[in-house]
């Protein structure tokens, strides 16, 4: 049976109308090191906490920053075809429309157990993720959107190349009407090689008008579409890196005044996130340059509005913050990581020029360190694997992009090996169902509070939304807080925090019932 929701009977759990409310026992450990004697002294910590989630699902509106682009193309035209139940002829016969590899809509987590009546164990219970809480589904999303192209949305369909063709056609009217907004350009923030499809832009060059332009964009997609929120997603062409000035975009006021001052270190993704966080709208950016620059940080956590970033971590990242993970965990020790990209989409263009591929190579450079620095005995202080990351721009294969990486490692008594991977990513399919996973959990965070025994009032989490690593390449943490890049603890930290909303212990592999004679 495919379960739908999840409805947890123990006295610490508590449903009303509005809210399900979890007491919840939360066990840590603090460490001392003692260096002269090698010692590492644990005291276990258990702190009581109470969760409390909004039990009724707004409703709630997509807003995309280059929503004409290949992913915003793809994620608005899967969600039609869902919706309206499209299903299409292909080579391979007739496909049905699908959320696959959406964590929320696609995957699992083991729930318990289930016994017979004898006491027997008869089979695990695994619920999709979505059933722990009330969540929005992606059919529900009304979407919108930016683009410096005016190409209405069955063209940027039919442009990015990415789906099949009899399922474009069905698309074609629902597409067509669908028109994005102007936007904005600034010189040199995005590659040259994007001029030419910029017919579609806002007036004018006072980036305090395009900053109330925007914010008056949101306010009237709400109303139009009558829903509860909104939330933003930058999924328009990498950046380059912003310069990060004092008094220019260094605290939130000296922000505020540089976008009246139509400063050029203020980036379109900037303003973007500017107007978001006053709009009171999550933000969340899908590129790699440095839109959460601290001034822009400042803002989101004197508004308690939600950021996250950056990159969606879709394909080659992603299987590398699963293997590195799982050779540095097995004791051996990766001493170099090439990874090769090509790719011919308009993606790819812009990141032939090379401030906007130095974007691209930060967020992909740093995804291993956590695992790096977790294991002394592999590595010293300091050393790491070599990591080189090269991207070209090939446009024949189009949107789908080709990773090959190599991995060397040494092993047992100076051993070497070797592992080689070529994977074909079709790059927007993998990216869309993340773009839908990290609205739902950004909407979801916004209904959960917290607070520790002994507080008086409950609130949010904090509003650099580190929840959402597991979707992101160089993931955002609050200031002075580990950054995770491994995938399994990623995803284990989203279970785990689902779990807790509903009272239930984490998820910890032991099987002691099955362990004992
Ligand atoms: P794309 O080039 O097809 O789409 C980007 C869109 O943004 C274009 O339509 C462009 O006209 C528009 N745009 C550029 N500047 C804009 C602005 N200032 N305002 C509004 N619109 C603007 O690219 P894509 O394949 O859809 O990827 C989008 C972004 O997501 C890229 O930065 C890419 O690096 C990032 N990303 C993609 C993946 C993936 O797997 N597809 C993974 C990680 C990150």
């Amino acid at each position: 049976m495919l379960v739908d929701e999840v409805l947890v009977a123990a006295p610490h759990v508590r449903y009303t109308p509005d809210y399900v409310e979890a007491d919840y026992c939360y066990e840590t450990n603090t460490v001392q090191l003692e260096p002269s004697s090698g010692r590492a002294v644990v005291r276990p910590v258990l702190e009581k906490y109470t969760f409390r989630t909004q039990r009724k699902v707004p409703r709630v509106g997509l807003m995309m920053v280059g929503w004409g682009g290949n992913n915003g193309s793809t994620v608005t035209a899967a969600v039609i075809a869902n919706r309206e139940g499209i299903t299409w002829r292909t080579k391979h016969g007739i496909q049905t429309p699908n959320y696959f590899g959406s964590l929320t809509q696609s995957a699992t987590v083991r729930l318990g157990s289930m016994y017979g009546s004898d006491g027997r164990f008869e089979e695990d219970v695994f619920v999709p993720l979505h059933a722990l809480l009330p969540m929005l589904h992606p059919n529900d999303l009304e979407i919108g959107g930016w683009d410096i192209s005016g190409a209405n949305l069955a063209e940027a369909m039919r442009r990015a190349q990415v789906l099949d063709y009899d399922l474009q056609l069905q698309l074609e009217p629902y597409m067509a009407p669908l028109k994005p907004l102007p936007s904005v350009l600034y010189a040199d923030f995005i590659a040259a090689n994007q001029s030419a499809r910029a017919d579609n832009l806002i007036s004018g060059s006072n980036k305090r008008e395009h900053l109330e332009k925007i914010r008056a964009d949101i306010r009237a997609f709400k109303a139009e579409r009558k829903v509860d929120k909104v939330i933003l997603v930058w999924t328009a062409n990498t950046e380059r890196y912003a310069t990060v000035l004092e008094r220019v975009n260094d605290t939130a006021e000296n922000l505020i005044q540089a976008i009246a001052d139509s400063h050029d270190e203020v980036s379109p993704s900037v303003l973007f996130a500017t107007a978001s966080i006053l709009e009171g709208c999550s933000f969340i950016n899908g590129s790699p340059q440095n839109t959460f620059v601290p001034g822009v940080v400042d803002l989101a956590i004197q508004r308690g509005v939600f950021i996250g970033g950056d990159d969606f971590k879709s394909g080659q990242t992603k299987l590398k913050s699963v293997l590195v993970d799982f050779l540095i965990g097995a004791g051996i020790k990766p001493l170099s990581i090439a990874s090769y990209n090509h790719l011919g989409n308009n993606d790819g263009k812009n990141l032939s020029a090379p401030s906007q591929f130095r974007s691209k190579e930060i967020s992909k450079s740093s995804v291993v360190d956590d695992m790096v620095a977790s294991n002394q005995i592999l590595y010293r202080p300091g050393e790491s694997p070599d990591h080189l990351v090269v991207i070209k721009y090939i446009p024949a294969v189009g949107d789908s992009k080709r990773a090959l990486d190599e991995y060397e490692s040494e092993i047992f008594m100076g051993g070497r090996n070797t592992i080689v991977v070529h994977q074909t990513c079709e790059d927007s399919l993998l990216a869309a169902p993340l773009i839908l996973d990290l609205v739902i959990l950004a909407e979801l965070a916004e209904r959960i509070e917290l607070k520790r025994d002994g507080e008086e009032s409950l609130e949010r989490l904090h509003p650099v939304l580190s929840l959402l690593s597991y979707l992101l390449k160089a993931p955002m943490v609050p200031e002075g807080t580990p950054v995770v890049n491994a995938l399994a603890r990623q995803r284990l930290c989203i279970e785990n925090i689902l779990r807790a909303c509903i009272g239930l212990a984490p998820e910890n592999e032991m099987r002691l019932e099955h362990k004992r004679r």
